[in-house]
């Protein structure tokens, strides 16, 4: 059974009256996932917090996250599910707080939740749960929830800092910016961390869309004639030489579902590989994943007495893949001649498939923002700045970007809580 959360919570900016001490220990900017469970865990810890929201609702992304049922922790939480400049950044928050407590916190209010795939935890009934817990947390924590609160703009002096709003003026020692990314902006979404991040001295990595359909154009504007059709497969970022000369590992290889959409591709193999593309790499895509390099897609056609034609060709094909993909993939691959050699072309073509997309489709569909502010210039253990005290940049607005599945969400509860147990 919840708490009731919301006879206490203050909510200012709906219809209460603003006191006149605005006077607090912390001032967390953002009431998203990671600002809600920051300042929960600062308040519980007895600080005086101020959550400052411009939106008239706390947590509208976690209400429409997973599909409505929130995927809000992943079990296999490991630092090579994250991208980041500095892959190492992450461990330290991710170690701190896991998975399992995050759990425990669910289970503690009695939500119902079950795992549906790769280690993904989703609510078996609603996200709303989710957010209705943060809220009970944050009213624990005595938290201040000022929504509405619009044009933010932070100061600091010998005093500390001070957040001018359209709520007013706010005092506190410390600043939590959990303004998450650019993704989404009919959300909320503002670049307002970058913007401050920068205003402190801080470096930013270019913020770009990651979790995003890719688009494709000229030839392979063919392709989206699938539109609808979707198949198993395995999907990649090309190599970047540059990096792989630098000692940077090449992009993972995703084997999951690719869909095929009006614009481009989709689907949770494409997705997560958009998140390490970046524009004038191709995207390549193994049509057999569940195939050994040693046990061919066209092995059937190499048999000494086999078939080889079109037809022949189209029915082996139909066994890796639906109908309507495996013809486009005929006429797009048909063969120089049914030699030997023609037919293993053909099949290293199936197995390493180079798309070149020409770009995503942006801000307005990707899940979360890739960059962010420079894990150089932030405390690994606690978030805070290293050169400006008391200043802290926690969840999406940070250089560390999680996998789809849950990770993005772990990263906001960790990071939120280690920057809540420094303050
Ligand atoms: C459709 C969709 C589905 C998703 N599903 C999942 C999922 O199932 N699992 C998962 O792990 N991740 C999922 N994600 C990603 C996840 O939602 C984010 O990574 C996560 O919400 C980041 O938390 P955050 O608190 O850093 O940012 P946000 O949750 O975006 O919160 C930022 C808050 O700051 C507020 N804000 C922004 N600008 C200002 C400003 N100028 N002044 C005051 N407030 C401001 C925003 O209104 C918002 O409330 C999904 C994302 C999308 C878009």
């Amino acid at each position: 059974m919840l708490p009731k959360h919301s006879r206490r919570l203050y909510r200012f900016g709906e219809n209460r009256a603003m006191p006149s001490d605005r006077s607090f220990d912390v001032l967390v900017l953002g009431a998203g996932a990671a600002g809600l469970m920051c300042a929960a865990q600062a308040g519980q810890r007895g600080r005086r917090v101020a959550l400052l929201e411009h939106n008239a609702q706390p947590g509208r992304k976690i209400l429409i996250s997973g599909g409505g049922r929130c995927n809000f922790t992943n079990l296999h939480c490991t630092a090579d599910r994250f991208l980041s400049d500095n892959p190492h950044f992450a461990k330290s928050a991710l170690a701190l707080y896991q998975p399992r407590h995050f759990i425990e916190m669910v289970d503690r209010y009695g939500i119902a939740w079950h795992e549906k795939t790769l280690g993904q935890l989703f609510c078996d009934r609603s996200a709303r749960l989710i957010l209705d817990m943060l809220l009970s947390e944050c009213d624990r924590g005595h938290v201040e929830l000022v929504l509405n609160a619009r044009n933010a703009q932070v100061e600091r002096s010998a005093a500390g800092f001070t957040v001018t709003c359209s709520q007013g003026t706010f005092h506190a020692d410390a600043v939590v910016v959990a303004t998450g990314g650019l993704s989404i902006p009919k959300m909320g979404a503002t670049g307002l961390g970058y913007d401050l991040a920068r205003q402190f001295g801080l470096r930013i990595v270019e913020p770009r869309p990651a979790l995003v359909p890719l688009v494709l154009g000229g030839e392979e504007s063919r392709f989206p004639g699938l539109a609808g059709v979707s198949a198993e497969v395995a999907a990649w970022a090309a190599a970047d030489k540059a990096k792989r000369a630098g000692g940077k590992k090449a992009a993972p290889r995703f084997r999951e579902k690719m869909l095929v959409t009006h614009r481009g591709l989709s689907g949770p193999a494409v997705l997560q590989a958009s998140s390490y593309w970046h524009p004038g790499q191709p995207l390549v895509v193994d049509f057999a994943p569940g195939l050994p390099a040693s046990a061919g897609l066209l092995d059937s056609l190499l048999q000494p007495t086999a078939r080889r034609d079109l037809g022949a060709l189209r029915q082996a094909l139909y066994r890796a893949l639906p109908q309507r993909m495996a013809d486009r993939m005929v006429e797009a691959a048909a063969p120089q001649g049914w030699s030997n050699a023609a037919l293993e072309a053909v099949e290293r073509r199936l197995r390493a498939w180079e798309f070149h997309p020409v770009g995503t489709e942006g801000f307005d569909k990707a899940e979360v923002t890739a960059g962010g502010v420079n894990t150089d210039d932030l405390q690994a253990r606690t978030l805070e700045a290293r050169e400006v005290a008391g200043l802290f940049f926690i969840g999406e607005v940070v250089d560390v970007t999680g996998h789809l599945g849950g990770f993005n969400f772990q990263w906001a509860w960790a990071s939120a809580v280690a920057a809540a147990r420094a303050l």
